[in-house]
């Protein structure tokens, strides 16, 4: 039997990255993978590939709604061609997750394949595509095994009509009208890469707003904005029942006055969250328990109640983002070694690839109001920048919320283009406790929709804004 310091269970950014980090710190790993691919939901059916659809139909949609405006006329029609989108999809994440194994390989991690199980605390069984089962012991054992779409439970996914993420990367043909259930991440990325292709596109959400968690100027600007490119939103809507036919989805939900009304699309995509996976793992073999939302308990240090087993990812508590999993794989490995690292749970931001992006870290205005902070607002308008009227992506704003008497920055929300890199600079700052003074006073290159965040900054500092 082959033994090693530490065997993963699942291979995404979580799981991945925790082995590399294992070699590197000089322990004998193993990974074990269901799938013939590695990277998990995160490379195989989430951030890559929806990524890769959002930025082909903002190329497309450019083409059919923008060109002109620069002075790019074209002759002819312009086609979206769906399957040479999803074909040109399936290139990026084969290559992305060829660039796994490629890692794995130089970092000398055993790579398994097939279903892990647990046989006791230090043993795992992997059962194999072809029938066979090998077994292995491990000193430590990390379970990253990530999550699933979760759905509601008078809703059966069909996988044809009534659809989850994974089957909306690979549809074979744009739908006429996709009606979405949820105005989540997931709901808003998918739903705007349809609308951008053709289709008609509803989003119903339960609760007052889309995007909810984030704070709530973002989920007005980008509401208003989607709006403006033709999304349909029902928010206060409760979904009671989704009927599927061969080719229709019937969709019936409670107003906000709590009337029933009707939705009828080609295409119902589910998207009220994902479930926490872990099926099969013969937990309770190796004395792992799970909470009753099915997320596995682990410490302050992501110990299980198994002292020698480890659980990271969207498998356990807290946001289920593939660069949080990731720090935590680095987490795990460093405190196997004996290190004593440190994650701030604050500081990790959260981003939403439409277009405009909206990206943000720290807290929000509603948690600060809650929390009884005394804070301080400054916002800036990405259509007053130079950069933006340059290239005419001119809606959003940058938001900075600093603390009324010391001025350290708590949260910063931004909405507008490239704002998913520009949040990198928030999180720097917040990382060294920054004051909003501290950004207003560094040098931002001009022009760029980096300026936005200084000008907030001056504006939240002392409401000295030069372009406003
Ligand atoms: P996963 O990536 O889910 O990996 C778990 C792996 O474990 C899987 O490969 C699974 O096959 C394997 N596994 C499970 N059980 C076993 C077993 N018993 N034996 C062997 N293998 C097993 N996050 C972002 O930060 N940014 C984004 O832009 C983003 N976009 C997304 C878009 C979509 C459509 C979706 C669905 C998700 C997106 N996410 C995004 C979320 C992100 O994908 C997850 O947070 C991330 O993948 C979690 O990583 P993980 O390592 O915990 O688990
Ligand atoms: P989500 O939690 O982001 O959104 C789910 C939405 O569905 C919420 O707005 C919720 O209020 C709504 N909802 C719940 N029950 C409902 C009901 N009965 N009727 C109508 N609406 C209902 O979940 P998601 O969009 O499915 O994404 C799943 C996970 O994947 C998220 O945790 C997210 O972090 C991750 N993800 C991240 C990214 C990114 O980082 N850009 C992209 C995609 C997915």
């Amino acid at each position: 039997m082959s033994t090693y310091d530490v065997a993963i269970i699942g291979s995404g950014p979580g799981g991945y990255v925790a082995a590399i980090r294992c070699a590197q710190l000089g322990m004998k790993t193993a990974i074990i993978e269901k799938y013939d691919t590695l990277g998990g939901t995160c490379l195989n059916v989430g951030c890559i590939p929806s990524k890769a659809l959002l930025d082909s139909s903002h190329h497309y949609h450019d083409a059919i709604a923008h060109f002109e405006d620069h002075g790019i006329e074209i002759s002819g029609d312009i086609k979206a061609n769906l399957k040479k989108m999803i074909d040109r999809k399936q290139n990026v994440v084969d290559t992305n997750t060829s660039g796994i194994k490629y890692l794995m390989d130089k970092n000398k991690i055993t790579i398994y394949h097939g279903m892990g199980s647990f046989v006791d605390a230090t043993h795992i069984s992997i059962a194999q595509a072809d029938g066979k089962t090998e077994e292995i012991e491990a000193k430590n054992i990390i379970i990253a095994t990530g999550s699933k779409p979760s759905t509601l439970p008078f809703i059966k996914l069909d996988k044809k009509r009534v659809i989850t993420s994974t089957e909306a990367l690979s549809l074979k043909e744009i739908p006429k009208h996709l009606v979405v259930i949820g105005g989540g991440v997931i709901g808003l990325e998918l739903g705007q890469v349809y609308k951008r292709l053709g289709a008609e596109v509803s989003v119903i959400e339960y609760m007052d707003r889309i995007i909810p968690t984030m704070d709530a100027s973002l989920s007005k600007e980008l509401q208003k904005v989607l709006k403006k490119q033709g999304v349909k939103f029902y928010t206060k809507h409760k979904v009671t029942a989704v009927k599927a036919g061969a080719k229709e989805v019937t969709i019936t939900a409670d107003d906000k006055k709590g009337n029933p009304v009707e939705f009828k699309g080609d295409y119902c995509l589910v998207s009220v969250g994902r479930k926490p996976y872990t099926d099969g793992l013969n937990l309770d073999k190796a004395g792992v328990k799970a909470n009753e939302k099915g997320q596995i308990d682990v410490n302050d240090h992501l110990q299980t109640s198994a002292s020698n087993i480890y659980a990271i990812g969207d498998v356990i508590k807290g946001a289920m983002l593939a660069h949080k999993a990731e720090e935590e794989g680095v987490f795990v490995a460093e405190t196997i070694a004996g290190q004593k690292p440190h994650i701030d749970y604050n500081l990790i931001p959260g981003v939403v690839y439409t277009w405009p992006e909206v990206a943000a870290v720290g807290k929000t205005e509603e948690q600060l109001k809650e929390a009884g902070v005394d804070y301080k607002s400054g916002q800036f308008a990405m259509r007053a920048l130079g950069r933006s009227r340059a290239s005419g992506d001119i809606d959003g704003f940058v938001k900075i919320l600093a603390d009324a008497k010391t001025d350290e920055v708590l949260g910063v929300h931004m909405c507008g283009a490239r704002v998913a890199d520009l949040i990198a600079e928030a999180v720097v700052a917040m990382e060294f406790r920054a004051s909003a003074e501290d950004i207003a006073r560094m040098s931002h290159a001009h022009p760029t929709y980096a300026e936005a965040v200084k000008e907030a900054a001056l504006d939240a500092t002392g409401k000295r804004a030069l372009h406003s």
